[in-house]
């Protein structure tokens, strides 16, 4: 198993940042265009990308409930939505399951089965992009000029993809390093808790509490 915090690992950066810079070249590469015209060619791709994270944050909210599954209430606080998406429940529910793994000793285990499985499908994910990119590298480019023609350039893709080859070499040796984190099993499976029927328990109890109290004054 992996000894250091896996989450800093760095190279998985370089590969998107090659990845990155290869597919924002080929907005440069230009049949004859002027500098300007590459200059609007890469705001463009920039702003596109933007659209693109944007949409894609949008989805991500619509795909979020807008109750908390375990107390049931409305998730109002931004920081709820924050929670929600780290830990499937609001912030107040949160803090109590925390609070619960911490006083029965799980709060580390629980942690650590978290990152390493967060760490592998992130190390899949790259992996992924980068045997697809190198899959898909060609040496020649067809470029579509305004008239109709066509300009193909050629490039020597040679190093890039060697240097990617390699990359994936070392994402595969991390990758053997976590080959028993079996993925098809949650966190909270493999340390034995249901933290949202654990939350749904504490809240009960709580509310038990409140109306003994209640009751007797
Ligand atoms: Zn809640």
């Amino acid at each position: 198993m992996a000894k250091s915090r896996p989450m800093g690992y760095i190279f998985p950066k370089r590969i998107q940042e090659a990845i990155a810079g290869e597919s924002s070249n080929k907005t440069y590469y230009g049949g004859g265009l002027t500098k300007e015209e590459k200059k609007k060619f890469a705001e463009e791709k920039l702003k596109q990308n933007k659209e693109k994270s944007e949409k894609q944050k949008a989805l991500e909210d619509a795909r979020s409930p807008w109750t908390c599954p375990a107390c049931e209430k409305m998730m109002r606080k931004k920081l709820d939505q924050k929670y929600f998406n780290r830990r499937g429940m609001c912030m107040d529910c949160t803090i109590k399951a925390e609070t619960y793994l911490r006083t029965h000793g799980l709060f580390e285990k629980y942690e650590e089965a978290v990152s390493l499985r967060n760490y592998k499908a992130y190390m899949i994910d790259v992996k992924e992009q980068a045997v697809e990119f190198v899959n898909n590298l060609k040496s020649e480019t067809k470029i579509v000029n305004h008239d109709g023609t066509f300009d193909t350039l050629t490039s020597d893709i040679t190093e890039v993809k060697e240097f990617m080859l390699h990359e994936i070499e070392d994402i595969d040796k991390k990758l053997e390093e976590v080959k028993d984190i079996d993925m098809s099993l949650s966190a909270e499976y493999v340390i034995g808790v249901n933290l949202k029927e654990i939350v749904k328990d504490i809240l009960k109890e709580e509310k038990e509490r409140e109306q003994l109290v209640e009751d007797n004054s």
